[in-house]
């Protein structure tokens, strides 16, 4: 066993502090109907990508809530759009549960990224930012090769960078437009899958972000849908093929959270103002209740988990 330094002694002991009390902690019942802010919102454009912390209300990461119990000590994650939304609470979940991570993100979502990259220090952990446009073939491979440098190794992939934009027709979609959705919803996952691949070991897990609308298409969301269920196929056959390695491939299928993506040009406005109506609860998801099934996907735990998609839809959706 390597021999702890007196900080890390220190970080074990708060950390150890934060699970003791939380495993002592009796939890009341939460009522998942007014947990969080319900329709109408407020009518709010960010031009794209938008920055959470700009948003009314601004969304809950877990920034306040999530304490890690070392469900993912050692581990060494990259994670595509950790700036915001549902990367940003898979980030600072998984630095809690002591994992190091970069974050990549667009150049002018640095202050966002800022933010998380200091909730992964305070965490104890190691938090790296690398901006960058995922569009770009070559800069996906250099992202991937600085983050293994920087981490020391690699073992979660996060493909969860994503564009998503309203489009009333087909006919106002421009081949320009259409590119920008599959570039970064379909073509960086490929390249980035294939210049992590030859670094990751068995016990490795990759995890891609489908959607709702794989299985239930918007009129609206011609060009996104269609990649939401590329993304399920891709996880389902990468499962299948890396298996026999030891590696896991899995997904999940988020509904309505709200997040930077929704009000940047994802949604209409009039849709902006009843979102997440049309759940169970009456509300949309935030990020942070999606945390726990990354931590989940990646931890050990989930050994059996693989080619499956975690569906996250407050009772509409499929799976
Ligand atoms: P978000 O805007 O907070 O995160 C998306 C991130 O994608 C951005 O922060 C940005 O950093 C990144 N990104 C976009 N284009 C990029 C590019 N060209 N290069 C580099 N990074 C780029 O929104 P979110 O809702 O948290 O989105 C995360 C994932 O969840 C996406 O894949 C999205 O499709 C998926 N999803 C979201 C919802 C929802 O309701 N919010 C529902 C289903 C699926
Ligand atoms: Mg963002």
């Amino acid at each position: 066993m390597e021999k702890l330094t007196s900080e890390d002694a220190m970080k074990l002991s708060t950390q150890d502090k934060k699970i003791k009390s939380n495993f002592e902690e009796i939890k009341p019942l939460e009522d998942p109907r007014g947990k969080y802010p319900k329709p109408p919102f407020e009518r709010q454009f960010q031009p794209f990508p938008g920055l959470a912390h700009n948003m009314n209300p601004v969304p809950d990461h877990g920034e306040d809530s999530y304490i890690g119990a070392g469900r993912l000590k050692g581990r060494k994650a990259l994670i595509t759009g950790g700036d915001s939304g549902i990367g940003r609470a898979a980030a600072i979940a998984y630095a809690r549960e002591g994992a190091d991570v970069v974050i990549n993100y667009l150049p002018e979502e640095q202050s966002d990224a800022d933010q998380v990259l200091e909730l992964i220090e305070k965490a104890g952990q190691k938090g790296f930012g690398i901006p960058g446009d995922l569009r770009n073939e070559s800069f996906c491979k250099e992202l991937v090769g600085q983050a293994i440098e920087k981490l020391g190794g690699l073992d979660i992939l996060i493909n969860n960078a994503g564009h998503q934009k309203t489009n009333e027709s087909i006919l106002d979609i421009s081949t320009e437009a259409f590119d920008r959705t599959m570039k970064t919803n379909i073509y960086a996952p490929f390249w980035i899958i294939k210049a992590a691949l030859p670094h990751l070991r068995p016990g490795s897990s990759i995890i891609g972000l489908s959607s709702v609308q794989a299985y239930d298409p918007s009129e609206d969301l011609y060009d996104y849908a269609q990649t939401k269920a590329a993304t399920t196929s891709y996880v389902k056959s990468l499962a299948k093929q890396l298996g026999p390695k030891g590696i896991r491939v899995n997904g999940v299928a988020p509904g309505p959270v709200w997040t930077a993506l929704e009000i940047s040009g994802g949604q209409t406005q009039e849709k902006i103002e009843v979102f997440g109506e049309d759940t169970a609860f009456g509300r949309p998801g935030q990020p942070a209740e999606l945390a726990s099934i990354f931590v989940h996907l990646a931890e050990n735990v989930g050994s059996f988990a693989t080619g499956q998609i975690y569906g996250s839809a407050g009772g509409s959706g499929q799976p």
